[in-house]
């Protein structure tokens, strides 16, 4: 990468001089591309269409954990043989917070939320990465959430307490509400430290209090919007939803956790240590993917590497992640 950017400026100055050495069809570059290099971020966003829905890939950053956690069934060995195999570190596992905003008959639609500050330092990039899209919060109209983890949740309160998007409908899996928001859920469930689970379920009752009085609940399966149908995923959680985009003949399916990441999940069968139920969570999963393999249907993973799109291939002994090409 590097390289190529020395390579960039050499040629920029050497055009600079002569106005004679670029390449046919290259275009000068201005002085500030080259200034560009000097930021200490890279773009967290990603535009394509699904029909006549805009649709942009908003990062909120990363979280991440011990593969173990997100591979729970994996033989110990054969995991860290797979990480190793596929350059993966075997000590922690990245995962991306891939929110997608939609632009549906004029209304701006985020589907998750992000995990903010929930979940470690690396996330709560989603605010920045709007800005860059000369959007605020304010400029929110719907955010649909699949699931309230609070990487999916995490960003909806500020620090002081109030709601961060302002404006924003909220719209939450009602069996989801009910088992994380109205009761006091056991989590000895998850491969976590007690402290972890404590952490985990006050920041979901938190993230989402100050929505708590206008909140719209729905059940997955329904049409939440025009060209926006949820999915019932149930398992990961009790009212999880993957969520599928249609235009036209155009679709993309949302996989919300059905996967972590597609080296252990979908390349690999191993289950997400988090699973509530796991029996259920795994038919969902192979329902969706089935579907999305015979239909190939254009696929977002919430939390595979950036910016997440790709097919899910059927093999003869299960699933493979195809990613899809970067569109400039
Ligand atoms: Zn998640």
């Amino acid at each position: 990468m590097l390289r190529i950017n020395r390579r960039r400026i050499m040629l920029t100055a050497a055009a600079g001089a002569s106005g004679a050495l670029l390449l046919p069809g290259a275009a000068p570059l201005a002085r500030a591309e080259t200034g560009a290099m000097q930021r200490d971020w890279n773009s967290g966003i990603y535009h394509f269409r699904v029909g006549d829905i805009a649709a942009t890939i908003v990062s909120d950053g990363n979280i991440g954990g011990p593969p173990t956690v997100y591979a729970g069934d994996a033989p110990e060995a054969e995991l860290e043989e797979v990480l190793r195999r596929t350059f993966l570190p075997t000590d922690r596992m990245t995962l991306n917070l891939n929110t997608l905003l939609l632009e549906i008959d004029g209304r701006r639609v985020l589907l998750e939320a992000g995990a903010g500050p929930t979940m470690g330092p690396e996330g709560g990039r989603l605010f920045r990465h709007l800005e860059a899209l000369g959007l605020t919060a304010e400029d929110i109209d719907v955010i649909v959430i699949s699931h309230t983890h609070p990487d999916h949740v995490g960003n909806l309160r500020t620090p002081d307490g109030s709601r961060a998007f302002a404006r924003a409908t909220v719209m939450v899996p009602q069996p989801d509400w009910a088992f994380f928001v109205e009761s006091e859920p056991d989590l000895s469930y998850m491969p976590v430290p007690q402290d972890f689970r404590d952490r985990f379920g006050a920041n979901i009752k938190a993230s989402v209090e100050p929505y708590a009085q206008d909140i719209e609940l729905y059940l997955a399966g329904a049409e939440v919007l025009p060209g926006l149908s949820t999915v019932p995923a149930e398992g990961h959680t009790p009212g999880m939803a993957a969520f599928l985009v249609h235009s036209g003949d155009d679709q993309l399916l949302l996989t919300a956790d059905l996967a972590y990441h597609p080296v252990v999940n979908i390349n690999e069968p191993w289950r997400p240590g988090p699973d509530r139920d796991k029996e259920t969570a795994a038919a969902s999963r192979q329902r969706i993917f089935d579907r999305a393999a015979a239909e190939r249907t254009l696929v977002l993973g919430f939390h595979f590497p950036f910016p997440g799109l790709g097919h899910i291939l059927r093999t003869d002994t299960g699933y493979a992640w195809v990613p899809a090409n970067w569109q400039f």
